[in-house]
């Protein structure tokens, strides 16, 4: 009689996403997790094959690997309502930017908490992730047990005087904030377990001198890590570029000497076909965020980004977390783009957000699939409710169905850092709490900014 191995958790599934290249979805399965690897999975096996010390069971349940976000901004929420509505750019510069400057550390550790909750919450398992206080980041994601690639927000402009259109690099500050931003990959790189990557992120290609983008580039070659970095996002961003130097904004770097495929670049919304080119000969990796686009209004034009071979996945930029979002978002528009039901399919949305996004972010060996040798990054959907039913078990079953608030479980690097939708690092009611705190000063400033807070909504009476 063969001996039952030993595991430390037994997950089950009615139905199994494996997100293997040949599509195949298996019933009636399980996965057996050792450490923070997947040792297992497939078909449920003889009940005698496994000595569990956990079992998570699958009935009306379906598994598959945690959603991964190249392009995040955790603590960004503070600005939900607040710059949506004309967010094509007056909102952005004129109220986050100068709202942001104001903003104190505890503050932001306050919104990160809560947006690291929300994107667990979620069935991110993953994310990329390029604000201020980075350090407070990292420390709620260890705490949380979530897979962060966290940068500092490096730049050399006063993003508050951008309304204005005032760039003045200060080579003092581009020093500064470079030298935060590689301090922090060497103090938290490998920190929880291996579940934080440092990258070095110089914010966008406007708001860095080229000698900026430059060095960050040297440091980041020193440190072994990427670079994430917003290019072509506005419109204001692409003008500024021509301006300075006569070409597009991803050419601009090409020139600079700083594409290559360790770098992360989101958005690509006024991308030309000479940025596109440059991205693709280089290698570069694309961060897709498909829910803020239709909200401005203009959609980067991802068939030919797909057509010219980037490497490109799906994320949320700010404020919104939810792959499922980002997923039907997605369909949506590049279905209405192209005038065509066939243009983007459920299947590649699934893809898109789990294996393709683990390619951007330089993961396609370790998550993105529930498969022997790979990490145990996964979740647990509940397949039983009224807007999932009949569950045929297709992907058209979870892309256009499911919602954020089906996932139950989650679990990462071998983890389980949520069950039965609680989080388990993180008290949600003091999380939730802590930013309620904020609103009557935060309330005060947007409505300076010319923000869009009703006053009469705070709880306090403001
Ligand atoms: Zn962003």
């Amino acid at each position: 009689m063969i001996k039952p191995r030993d595991i430390d958790l037994l997950v089950q599934a009615d139905v199994l996403y494996p997100m293997m290249s040949n599509e195949e979805i298996i019933l009636n399965a399980e996965v057996a997790i050792i450490n923070d690897q997947i040792v297992y999975a497939g078909p449920k096996l003889n009940n005698k094959s496994w000595n569990a010390k956990e079992i998570i069971l699958g009935d009306g349940k379906a598994v598959m690997p945690g959603f991964v976000n190249c392009h995040s901004h955790a603590a960004s929420l503070v600005f939900r309502s607040q710059s949506d509505d004309g967010a094509g750019g007056k909102a952005l510069y004129s109220v986050a930017f100068r709202a942001e400057a104001t903003i104190t550390t505890e503050q932001w550790r306050d919104f990160a908490r809560v947006g690291v909750l929300d994107m667990i919450k979620a069935g991110f398992t993953t994310i990329n992730d390029i604000w201020y206080e980075p350090e407070t980041l990292a420390e709620i994601c260890v705490e949380a047990g979530l897979r962060a690639q966290i940068a500092y927000k490096v730049f050399d402009v006063c993003l508050e005087d951008l309304y204005l259109n005032h760039y003045n690099h200060s080579s003092k500050t581009a020093d500064m904030r470079l030298k935060r931003g590689v301090d922090f990959v060497k103090k938290w790189g490998g920190a929880g377990n291996g579940l934080i990557t440092g990258r070095i992120g110089p914010h966008a290609t406007d708001t860095c001198s080229s000698e900026l983008h430059q060095n960050a580039y040297i440091e980041a070659k020193k440190l072994k890590v990427g670079r994430h970095t917003h290019a072509a996002q506005s419109a204001g961003e692409v003008a500024y570029i021509r301006s300075k130097y006569g070409v597009g904004p991803v050419v601009y770097l090409q020139e600079l000497g700083v594409l290559d495929q360790d770098l992360v670049l989101a958005h690509l919304t006024y991308a030309d076909q000479a940025d596109l080119k440059a991205a693709a000969s280089e290698g570069v990796k694309y961060a897709h965020c498909s829910t803020i686009y239709p909200r401005r209004g203009v959609y980067p034009d991802i068939i030919e980004i797909t057509k010219k071979g980037i490497q490109w996945g799906l994320a949320t930029d700010w404020m919104m977390n939810d792959p499922f979002e980002a997923m039907r978002n997605a369909l949506n528009a590049i279905r209405l783009k192209q005038g065509k039901h066939t243009a983007y399919t459920s299947t590649e949305a699934l893809f898109g957000s789990t294996t393709n996004s683990a390619k951007v972010l330089g993961l396609e060996g370790s998550i993105g699939k529930v498969q022997e040798g790979f990490k145990a990054d996964l979740i647990q959907i509940d397949i039983n409710q009224p807007h999932l039913v009949p569950f045929y078990a297709e992907y058209a079953s979870i892309a256009y169905y499911a919602r954020a608030s089906d996932v139950v479980t989650s679990i990462i690097n071998g983890k389980i850092v949520m069950k039965d939708r609680v989080v388990i690092g993180i008290d949600e009611t003091k999380a939730l709490e802590a930013v309620a705190k904020h609103i009557p000063t935060l309330s005060d400033k947007m409505l300076k900014l010319g923000g869009a807070v009703h006053p009469g909504l705070c709880p306090c009476g403001f």
